[in-house]
C-alpha cells in the first residue's frame, strides 16, 4: 500500500513528535519476558518509541495533559511478535521455485510488498527473509523504513550462500571454492543484508537438487564463511540437518541454526546432547522454523516421526539452547500471515502460553540481535506494539485477530499514529 506523502515518516515523524503523545491502556499489560505483567497496564508513546510503561496510574502521571488516549479496557497489550524465519519470495504454493522463476523483479518485488504486509496485518512487527532472490529484499526494507509500503522490519539475507546446483541455487547465491564464497559474502554486505545465509544442508524446494540429508559445504568452507561475515560485523544462518552439519557450523561460530533437526546420515534422529550443550553455552540459537501448516505435516509423517519433533523441540529447551520462533512462510505448508499456527504447535507439545508469547516476542528478538530495539514493551524501544481482545494466556486464539497493530508507533493499516 502506498501512503499519502503527507503521512510519510521522515517528515511527519518530526512534526507529529512535539505535539503527539499516545497514551495506551488495557486490562493487562505483558512486557515480554515471562512474569512481567500490568494490570490495569498502560504505556506511552512518543513518535516512534515507547517512552514509559507501567501501570494505569503510574503511566498517566507521566503522560502530557494532551496525550492522545487509546482505553482498551477488555483487552492485552503486548510486543509486536518477531517471525525469525521467513521467505517473502516464495508463495506458499505448491512449487514456490517455480513460481518465483516466473516472475520478473517488479513482479516479485510487489508480492513481496503483499506478503510483509500480511505478516504486519498479524501482529508480526519484525521478520528475518532467511532467502530471497539477488536481495529485491532490499529494496523492499528501503520502501518499508521510508513508509511508502506497510511492512514489518525487516532483516534480511539477500541470496543464500549454496554450492553450484545447490539447494535455491535458483536464489542466486551459487559459490565453489574460498574465493567465490569471500566475495560472495562481501556482494551480500555490499547489497545490504542484515545476516549471511548458507545452505549448509540441501532440501526439499528443487526435486531433482541435493537431499536433506547432503552436506553442501565442508567444515573449512563453514569456517571461511563465519570469519568473513563476522569481519563485516554480519551474523551467520545456516541452513542445517543433520548432526554432522549441525556439529561442524556450531564448531566454526555461527549464529543461528535454522531447521536444526539432528538428523543422522539415514533420516533417523541422532540427538547429540554435547552440540547441543555447546549450544546453550554459545548463545547459538536454535530455529525450528515450523510451517503453519504443521498438522498435514504431522499426518502425513505419521504419529511416531511426529511425536520425535516434539521430542526434539523438548529436548533443545532442556539443555538450555535458546530458541527462535520462525514459520519458514513461503514454503508450500506455511502461509505469509499466520503466526499463531505455527504457535500452537508449541501449545500442542505442552509449553505455557506465557512461555510461547515470551518465545515469539523478547526471546526471539534477542536471538536476533534487536533486543536493543523491540520485542518487549521497555522504554527506549521502538513502539511495536500489538492490542488484541481479551487475553492470550489465556486462550492463544486471542492473537488471531489484533485489535490494534502499531509497527515503530505507525498503526496498521494506516501509517499513521492511531489517532488520526
Ligand atoms: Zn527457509
Amino acid at each position: 500500500m502506498i501512503i499519502p506523502r503527507k503521512h510519510v515518516v521522515g517528515n511527519s515523524r518530526r512534526r507529529y513528535r512535539a505535539v503527539v503523545q499516545q497514551l495506551l491502556s488495557a486490562h493487562q499489560l505483558l512486557v515480554g519476558p515471562r512474569g512481567q505483567r500490568f494490570s490495569p497496564g498502560a504505556l506511552l508513546i512518543d513518535d516512534d518509541r515507547i517512552t514509559a510503561v507501567g501501570t494505569l496510574a503510574e503511566v498517566e502521571q507521566r503522560a502530557a495533559p494532551d496525550a492522545h488516549r487509546l482505553d482498551h479496557p477488555q483487552a492485552t497489550i503486548l510486543p509486536g511478535l518477531v517471525n525469525g524465519h521467513v521467505h517473502l519470495g516464495f508463495d506458499s504454493g505448491a512449487d514456490p521455485a517455480a513460481a518465483l522463476r516466473a516472475s520478473t523483479d517488479e513482479e516479485l518485488l510487489a508480492a513481496m510488498g503483499q506478503r510483509a504486509r500480511l505478516h504486519l496485518a498479524a501482529g508480526v512487527t519484525t521478520i528475518r527473509d532467511l532467502g530471497d532472490r539477488d536481495g529485491l529484499i532490499t529494496e523492499l526494507r528501503r520502501s518499508v523504513e521510508r513508509g511508502e509500503v506497510a511492512g514489518p522490519r525487516i532483516r534480511a539475507a539477500c541470496a543464500p550462500l549454496t554450492p553450484p546446483g545447490g539447494h535455491c541455487s535458483f536464489l542466486g547465491g551459487e559459490v565453489s571454492g574460498p574465493e567465490q564464497i569471500r566475495s560472495r559474502v562481501r556482494d551480500n554486505a555490499r547489497r545490504g543484508a542484515d545476516v549471511i545465509k548458507v545452505m549448509a544442508n540441501g532440501g526439499q524446494t528443487s526435486p531433482d537438487g541435493p537431499r536433506m540429508t547432503d552436506a553442501q559445504f565442508t567444515p573449512h568452507e563453514l569456517s571461511l564463511i563465519v570469519e568473513q561475515a563476522h569481519a563485516l560485523g554480519l551474523p551467520v544462518a545456516v541452513h542445517a540437518y543433520t548432526s554432522e552439519v549441525i556439529a561442524a557450523a556450531v564448531e566454526v561460530g555461527v549464529d543461528t541454526v535454522e531447521h536444526c533437526t539432528f538428523m543422522g546420515p539415514d533420516g533417523a534422529v541422532d540427538l547429540r546432547d554435547s552440540v547441543a550443550a555447546t549450544m546453550a553455552a554459545r548463545d547459538i540459537a536454535a530455529s525450528p522454523a515450523l510451517p503453519s501448516q504443521w498438522r498435514a505435516m504431522w499426518d502425513k509423517l505419521g504419529p511416531e516421526r511426529s511425536q520425535r519433533i516434539a521430542e526434539r523441540l523438548r529436548w533443545l529447551r532442556d539443555h538450555g539452547v535458546p530458541l527462535l520462533f520462525g514459520s519458514d512462510a513461503g514454503v508450500p505448508v506455511s502461509h505469509h500471515g499466520d503466526p499463531v499456527s505455527t504457535l500452537e504447535l508449541y501449545e500442542h507439545i505442552g509449553v505455557p502460553p506465557e512461555q510461547i508469547l515470551e518465545l515469539a516476542t523478547t526471546a526471539s528478538a534477542r536471538g536476533l540481535g534487536l533486543a536493543a530495539e523491540t520485542g518487549a514493551l521497555r522504554p527506549g524501544l521502538a513502539a511495536d506494539v500489538v492490542v488484541v481482545d481479551g487475553d492470550p494466556l489465556v486462550d492463544l486464539q486471542k492473537l488471531r485477530e489484533p485489535a490494534l497493530v502499531l509497527s515503530a508507533g505507525r498503526a496498521f493499516p494506516d501509517g499513521r499514529p492511531s489517532h488520526l
